[in-house]
């Protein structure tokens, strides 16, 4: 072992305390995506942690989300590409959640709104980062952390795409599971995430003509009568084998029950596998959206979010296999999955950089008031990461000046 590995290693054991109190401050701070003030108060934990670190770092504003925030820290060789870990600070709870449920912790689980999607990580990412400021870092760091993934990234997607272009590898930090599921024991199995499927967001809004529907129904335009006929040949489009879903999730319309309909909308939600498979089922969606089937109505198709697939590189093969040997020497199984749920490491893989995903700490029930985190896979994520890092640093050797 490296003086150096060493030497961060035992800096990130020392302080699994700090690690935790710091996990509580970013749960406790709040934060759904909508809840700008949240997000910002959790991004001043982070940039507190930064700042009393030593860590240089930069604040870039965002209007009505959260806050861009990226940490960075140089390493020796001409080489600047950093190895990026990213993190989102958003959640999808009400603002005021972490007040009526704050941060607490039983029988080795942590409990809170966004405790493992994904402050944890980020409280992981930080530590890490901490690490290699006080011991030297091997290769450039950075750390961006962003405020509207459980959105689509609509703000932050392209800060994502640039970072990823510039960087070296991608640790993403979602939670990892348990291979078992969510029972409760020791945390000494991890899923992290190979692939995922791409997600796009869509939403279609019809327009007709408003009328009387007692006195003068044949005036109408019912926006509503296109607009539904339409969600059949929608779902029509999903292809389980193919992995290609369609799901109208959301739909509205109208204005009173004795007026025919002079608007209506729906929201779309299209999952895929390939990158190849994308385009054409878009065109089908918006060929079905915009196909007027009420003589007199109009209907648009507009795209609100997206997310890339995640796609398994050979590099980011290799990207897993030095998680899955640093994992080893903690005593931790590593095993990787496919899921169907979107993240930013969609981005950074179409970005082109080699991208490992959900290597958080693990945890389960994501999205609902049982979320949990397993305490111990805090400091044991910590080290994998930095573990990851060293690996990764010493198989680049810094070039000649
Ligand atoms: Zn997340």
């Amino acid at each position: 072992m490296s003086d150096l590995q060493a030497r961060v290693l035992d800096w990130l054991t020392s302080r699994e305390g700090e690690m935790a109190d710091l996990l509580r401050d970013l749960v406790n701070a709040d934060g759904g995506t909508y809840d700008k003030e949240g997000v910002d108060r959790a991004g001043a934990v982070l940039t507190g942690f930064w700042a009393a670190h030593g860590i240089p770092f930069r604040v870039t504003p965002v209007e009505t989300l959260g806050d861009i925030l990226r940490a960075d820290l140089a390493g020796p060789g001409d080489d600047p590409r950093p190895i990026l870990l990213l993190g989102h600070r958003d959640t999808v709870f009400p603002k005021g959640e972490a007040q009526r449920r704050p941060f607490r912790v039983e029988d080795g689980r942590a409990y809170g709104p966004g405790v493992a999607d994904m402050k944890g990580g980020l409280a992981m990412e930080a530590f890490v980062m901490a690490a290699f400021a006080a011991c030297g870092a091997p290769v450039p760091l950075a750390m961006l952390v962003t405020s509207d993934e459980e959105i689509a990234s609509p703000a932050c997607g392209p800060a994502i795409s640039e970072a990823a272009k510039g960087a070296r590898a991608v640790f993403n930090a979602e939670p990892s599971r348990r291979a078992d599921g969510t029972a409760a024991g020791n945390a000494r199995t991890q899923v992290v995430t190979k692939g995922r499927k791409g997600g796009v967001f869509l939403r279609m809004e019809a327009t007709g003509k408003a009328a009387h529907s007692g006195a003068r129904y044949q005036d109408g335009r019912s926006a509503i009568l296109d607009l539904a006929q339409k969600v059949a040949p929608l779902h029509a489009l999903t292809d389980l084998d193919a992995g290609i879903t369609v799901n109208v999730g959301l739909i509205g319309g109208g204005q009173t029950v004795n007026t025919v309909a002079p608007s209506a909308w729906a929201e779309i939600d299209l999952r895929y596998v390939e990158p190849a498979q994308r385009d054409a089922v878009v065109a089908r969606i918006r060929e079905i959206a915009e196909t007027p089937l009420v003589d007199g109505v109009t209907a648009r198709l507009q795209i609100k979010g997206e997310f890339r697939p995640l796609v398994q590189t050979d590099a980011a093969r290799d990207l897993l296999d030095v998680w899955t040997a640093a994992a080893a020497r903690f005593g931790v199984d590593v095993s990787a999955g496919f899921t169907g749920g979107c993240a930013d490491s969609g981005l950074t893989a179409a970005a082109g950089c080699p991208t490992l995903c959900s290597v958080g700490p693990v945890g389960g029930h994501a999205h609902t008031p049982d979320e949990f985190l397993e305490m111990e896979s805090l400091l044991t994520g910590a080290k994998t990461l930095a573990v990851s890092i060293l690996t990764l640093a010493a198989r680049t050797p810094a070039r000649a000046a």
